[in-house]
């Protein structure tokens, strides 16, 4: 009789895995410690894929980019105070880039917070979590478990998807309630992400703009490729026969090499054209925000889709607002073309295809040169073909000179393969996402890394390792951060601030932890070592020495640092 009393009976940490577990989160990513680590144990008891990292931030950049490749909330799971606080920053990245997730973080007794009365990692976490996201809850009672988890992936997936803090303090995960109640207390989240269907005279309005242009574009954003209507946008290109521009992380969408891509004659297009349509891409400062020299002279009329309406007149007017679902909007724009829709001019295709063609067979010949050290060519030449041999394998990349350089010489064939820094330009992503990246397609990653920003998540191989992950990290190891050739200038023997210790060895780092080091000085060597690692799935880290000297300052947004008018001494 005692066992049917406890076999009747189940608590707050089982009433979380199952809420999860119910709406098909089987994933978490985090760091165990008080007062989640129980929580974590039984998870990955009950089947839920626990993955543990070192730092936080790393496994919140994991959840993050977990959401963007799936269209589900991607967990990120904390320890209270210290951990909410490192998870925070991925939660915030999260949002910035419009992917769903959730943070869910243990936290301390919220009598003695609130009292501030010295609680062991006392924090008042949902006030602090707020304004970095998109909605924060908390949870106190456990018959409220399944509508706060409810509440929360809707609020991450729905509309404009972002980050969502769940706060759950220590209490919540052994308190008792009846087993058949806490099941029926329990909500599958029914049509998480509604369509959202455009206004008929808003899609008219757009395709009058569009059939008014001389001079049209498309620019694809990132919000077009999380979308994953990978179909009805290449039907959108292509029927419209208007050449498009991609932004980083929707580079594969369609694929590079495609006819109507002006990837490589971006500064042409952008001052030349009179009508952009912009997909899922915001007028931020990645693309100057929609005015000024890169835009050049020609007056310009802008059609937006977006499934945000404050998004419309961010920066510059919009004349044609989509407000709407990105598969809906372009499935609208399809069906209101009709059969006789006029393509672009041919004067403005052909220039565009002749300014492309002149630029790659410009950039031709130094991706192929056999340089050691290597220069960023030579080594991303390289990188340029393993990654057209295996068009499946994903890329990370983050880094400034190591970005800029990857992002215009490596071609992406196929959508959602090329993970990046997103929009904050934010370095310390790398590790976090290369393991997502593994865990949720199950695909080999090649993380191109900035040996800075290689710095920020570096100890995650150990991660790498421990779950036998196929990726391939290829640190650019040119002695600092942006070059290594700074030296002090007080003359004293302290370091200059942008440089590391020279020809440091991050290849050491993988063997420590049992996965495969390789030190390569020539292309030749990077492209066996690169081959190697891809067709093996072992871990791998490849030290590809770069010449110290080559780099510029920031990359290619130095114009983002303020100067100084005092003359230098
Ligand atoms: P990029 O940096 O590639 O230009 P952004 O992150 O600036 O891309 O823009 C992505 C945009 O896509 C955001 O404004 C977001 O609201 C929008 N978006 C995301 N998902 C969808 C969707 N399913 N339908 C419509 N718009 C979306
Ligand atoms: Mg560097």
């Amino acid at each position: 009789a005692e066992a049917d009393a406890q076999q009747a009976l189940t608590d707050g940490f089982h009433l979380i895995i199952d809420a999860l577990k119910l709406n098909d989160i089987n994933t978490i990513y985090g760091v165990p410690g008080i007062p989640i680590t129980d929580f974590g144990r039984m998870a990955q008891a009950e089947g839920i894929r626990v993955i543990s990292f070192r730092h936080e931030q790393n496994a919140g950049n994991a959840a993050a980019i977990a959401g963007y490749l799936t269209q589900k909330p991607g967990i990120c799971l904390t320890v209270s105070a210290p951990g909410f606080l490192n998870g925070l920053t991925a939660l915030a990245h999260a949002t910035t880039n419009c992917w769903p997730m959730i943070q869910i973080s243990g936290s301390s007794e919220r009598e003695i917070v609130d009292l501030q009365q010295g609680d062991y990692e006392e924090m008042d976490q949902l006030a602090i979590a707020k304004p970095l996201c998109k909605a924060a809850y908390r949870i106190l009672h456990a018959e409220d478990i399944g509508i706060g988890i409810a509440r929360a992936i809707r609020a991450a997936v729905s509309g404009r998807p972002g980050g969502v803090y769940l706060d759950l303090p220590a209490k919540l995960f052994g308190q008792v309630m009846d087993a058949a109640a806490g099941t029926r207390s329990l909500v599958k989240v029914i049509d998480p992400a509604p369509k959202q269907l455009p206004a008929p005279d808003a899609i008219a309005r757009a395709l009058n703009v569009l059939k008014g242009a001389k001079k049209p574009l498309i620019i694809l954003g990132k919000g077009a490729s999380y979308a994953q209507a990978d179909d009805e946008i290449r039907a959108l290109v292509e029927k419209s026969g208007i050449p498009y521009l991609p932004m980083s992380m929707a580079k594969g969408l369609l694929p590079d090499n495609h006819p109507q891509s002006a990837g490589a004659a971006r500064s042409l297009v952008l001052k030349e054209a009179d009508v952009v349509m912009m997909i899922g891409a915001r007028l931020n400062w990645l693309l100057s925000h929609g005015k000024g020299k890169q835009w050049g002279s020609e007056p310009k009329k802008f059609i937006q889709i977006d499934i945000e309406p404050k998004e419309m007149d961010s920066n510059v007017e919009i004349a044609a607002p989509l407000v709407g679902d990105i598969g809906s909007c372009v499935s609208a724009l399809l069906d209101g073309m009709g059969g006789d829709w006029q393509r672009p001019p041919a004067g403005w295709t052909d220039m565009i295809r002749e300014k492309v063609e002149a630029n790659i067979a410009k950039m031709a010949p130094r991706l192929m040169n056999n340089n050691s050290p290597m220069d960023f060519h030579g080594a991303l030449g390289v990188l340029k073909t393993v990654i057209k041999e295996r068009p499946d394998a994903i890329l990370v990349n983050e880094g400034a000179n190591t970005l800029d350089f990857a992002r215009s010489i490596i071609d992406m064939y196929k959508p959602r393969k090329r993970l990046d820094v997103g929009t904050w330009g934010v370095m310390g992503v790398g590790m976090g996402t290369a393991i997502a990246a593994a865990i949720e397609t199950g695909h080999p990653v090649l993380a191109v890394e900035g040996d800075s920003a290689f710095g920020f998540s570096g100890m995650e191989v150990e991660t790498i390792c421990r779950y036998n992950l196929p990726v391939c990290i290829v640190v650019f190891n040119n002695n600092g951060i942006y070059r290594g050739t700074d030296v002090n200038p007080s003359g004293s023997s302290d370091a200059a601030t942008t440089v590391f210790v020279k020809d440091a060895r991050y290849d050491k780092m993988m063997e420590a932890f049992g996965g495969v080091g390789v030190y390569a000085t020539s292309p030749d060597e990077l492209r066996r070592a690169v081959n190697e690692a891809m067709d093996s799935g072992k871990p791998t880290l490849i030290n590809a020495v770069i010449d110290e000297k080559a780099g510029t300052e920031s990359g290619r947004i130095g114009n983002l640092n303020p100067q100084s008018v005092v003359a230098k001494k």
